[in-house]
C-alpha cells in the first residue's frame, strides 16, 4: 500500500460559479507538490471538464451536491474523485467514446470525458442510473 501523504475532501452545490472553485482548489492542493504549469493546467482542466459534467448532466434541471477528494500519495501519485448523486449514465462505455453527447443543441461537443482521458494517466468512471457518477 502506497503511503498517503495529503488528502483533502470537500463539497459544493452544482452551481456553474463552483467550477471555478473547484479550479482553485485543486490548484491550492497541487502547490506543495510544485506542479510546472502545464501539468497545473492539464489537472485544473480534467477537474473542470468532470466538474461541469455534473453540473450540466448529473443535476440537469435541479441543484444537487458535488464532492472532490484529491489524495497524494509518497511517490507523488495523485488521485482526484469528482462524485454526484445525480442521474447517472446508462451506458459508461458510449459516453466515454469521443464526440459522444446526449446534449448537441447546447453546444456540447462530447469531449469532456476524452480530455480527461488524455490529461490523466488513467480514468475510471462508476455510475449508476438514478444514484450518481464517480
Ligand atoms: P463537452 O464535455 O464536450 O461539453 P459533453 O459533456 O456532452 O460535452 P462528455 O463530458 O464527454 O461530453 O460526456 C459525454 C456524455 O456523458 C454527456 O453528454 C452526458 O450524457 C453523460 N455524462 C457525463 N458526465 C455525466 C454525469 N456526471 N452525470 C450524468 N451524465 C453524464
Ligand atoms: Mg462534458
Amino acid at each position: 500500500m502506497k503511503k498517503l501523504t495529503n488528502e483533502i475532501k470537500c463539497t459544493f452545490l452544482s452551481k456553474s460559479e463552483n467550477e471555478a472553485l473547484a479550479r482553485s482548489i485543486i490548484s491550492g492542493f497541487l502547490l506543495p507538490l510544485d506542479p510546472d504549469v502545464e501539468e497545473l493546467a492539464d489537472i485544473r482542466c480534467a477537474v473542470s471538464e468532470a466538474v461541469t459534467n455534473c453540473i450540466v448532466h448529473a443535476y440537469r434541471d435541479k441543484i444537487g451536491t458535488i464532492t472532490l477528494i484529491a489524495r497524494c500519495y509518497e511517490d507523488k501519485t495523485l488521485r482526484i474523485i469528482v462524485a454526484d448523486k445525480g442521474c447517472g449514465i446508462e451506458d459508461v462505455a458510449k459516453a466515454r467514446a469521443p464526440l459522444f453527447t446526449t446534449c448537441p443543441d447546447e453546444d456540447r461537443c462530447g469531449m469532456g470525458f476524452s480530455i480527461m482521458e488524455s490529461f490523466s494517466d488513467r480514468l475510471s468512471v462508476y455510475s449508476k442510473p438514478r444514484k450518481g457518477t464517480r
